[in-house]
């Protein structure tokens, strides 16, 4: 009887295998149809000043616009294109697209309030030859500036000691587009190992704004990061802010920046610009 229970196991096993195969196969196929058909769109959400609680740039986030799931989350897709390689020329198109609409929000702002646009670029997008000039041509086309641009990275880029790396980010860096490291304190990266590293900016994730508030190792642990950041010459955005305690706990801790349903979820161009135009005391911009 065991045997056979084993015999079945296996089987289910081997079947939901195939299954998962085959799934991710049809994600892949159906994904490459979106890369032909441009079926993406970008969402912004505000990156916000903690003392003035105005926006200072929007984080351009990807959504697959698929004609009969409607709108899918990069959860379920980022990791299937990359693996595939799609992610290249989804990444090229979220950049253009970003630095187009960026264009369009200066261009309608005043010059005292201009906003940059924050973009994700994968380890695979930033590897590929000539990954600085399309950004520099990117930029041209778009007629912005390259302090209108932030790009953030993940900490797995720079785990490895890849000359070719701190090169590009130093390029980029050099002409003026802002570097930060997306998800800090996720992967293995200390602060101590970003001192002298061609980055601007350190993004603490969500998982330690959440926990900050009930665990006094975890809020030491953000202070720490937040003093060191500082002290090392380096920009915080703090993840995930949902609630005032979040928000307020952090602006004591001096952390400049941060993004978070508490001022808005992701929105499209449009409503971004209108956030950017509104003045908290009620005079428009
Ligand atoms: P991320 O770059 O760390 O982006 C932050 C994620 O947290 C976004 O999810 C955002 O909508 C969500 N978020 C923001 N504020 C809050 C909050 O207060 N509470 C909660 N619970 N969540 C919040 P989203 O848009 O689903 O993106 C997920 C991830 O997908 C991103 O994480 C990023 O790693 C990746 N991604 C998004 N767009 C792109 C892209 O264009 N290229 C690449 N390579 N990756 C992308
Ligand atoms: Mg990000
Ligand atoms: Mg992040
Ligand atoms: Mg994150």
């Amino acid at each position: 009887v065991a045997k056979g229970a084993g015999k079945n196991q296996w089987r289910r096993y081997q079947s939901h295998l195939h299954d998962a195969m085959v799934e991710r196969l049809e994600l892949r196929s159906a994904l490459d149809h979106a890369v032909h058909e441009g079926h993406f769109l970008l969402a912004y959400q505000p990156i916000v000043d903690l003392g003035s609680e105005e926006p200072v740039g929007f984080e351009a986030l990807v959504r697959w616009y698929h004609p009969t799931k409607g709108v899918v989350a990069p959860a379920e897709f980022i990791a299937v294109a990359e693996e595939s390689g799609l992610i290249v020329p989804i990444g090229r198109w979220v950049l253009q697209q970003a630095l187009h609409t960026v264009a369009q929000w200066r261009r309608a702002l005043p010059p005292d309030r201009l906003p940059y646009v924050s973009v994700n670029v994968s380890v695979r997008q930033f590897r590929e030859a000539g990954f600085v000039d399309e950004v520099l041509q990117a930029l041209a086309y778009a007629g912005v500036p390259p302090a209108a641009l932030m790009i953030e990275l993940t900490e797995t880029l720079l785990a490895g000691d890849h000359e070719t790396v701190w090169r590009d980010l130093a390029l980029l860096r050099e002409h003026g587009v802002r570097v930060a490291i997306d998800d800090f304190g996720t992967g293995y990266s200390s602060l101590g190992y970003l001192h002298r590293r061609p980055v601007d900016v350190v993004k603490i994730d969500k998982m330690f704004v959440d926990d900050m508030v009930d665990s006094p190792q975890q809020l030491a642990l953000v202070t720490g990061i937040v003093g060191l950041a500082q002290t090392l010459g380096l920009t915080v955005i703090a993840e995930g802010i949902e609630s005032p305690v979040h928000r307020d706990l952090l602006a004591r801790l001096g952390c400049p920046l941060g993004q978070g349903y508490l001022w808005s979820s992701p929105v499209d161009g449009t409503e971004a610009l209108a956030q950017m135009s509104y003045v908290p005391d009620g005079r428009a911009a």
